[in-house]
C-alpha cells in the first residue's frame, strides 16, 4: 500500500523527473549576475536570456506552445 507515498518531497526532484522525461514540463526563469532572467526548460532544449521576468514568462508559454503543436 505504497500508493498514498507517491508525493515528491521537493520541487527539485520533480524537475530532476521532469528533466529526465525530456519534456516540455517545467520552465524556470532565473535572475543572473549579469542582468536579466535567463530561461530554461526541462527538455533541455531551450535555453534564453531575457531583460525583464515578465518577458520571460512570456517567450516561456511561446516555447511550450510551439512544442505541444505538432
Ligand atoms: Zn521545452
Amino acid at each position: 500500500m505504497s500508493d498514498d507515498n507517491v508525493m515528491y518531497d521537493s520541487p527539485l526532484e520533480l524537475m530532476q523527473e521532469a528533466i529526465s522525461s525530456g519534456s516540455c514540463d517545467v520552465q524556470s526563469v532565473i535572475p543572473i549576475p549579469e542582468g536579466g532572467f535567463r530561461c530554461a526548460c526541462s527538455c533541455s532544449g531551450w535555453e534564453i536570456v531575457v531583460d525583464d521576468r515578465t518577458e520571460g514568462l512570456r517567450r516561456a508559454r511561446q516555447h511550450t506552445d510551439e512544442t505541444a503543436t505538432r
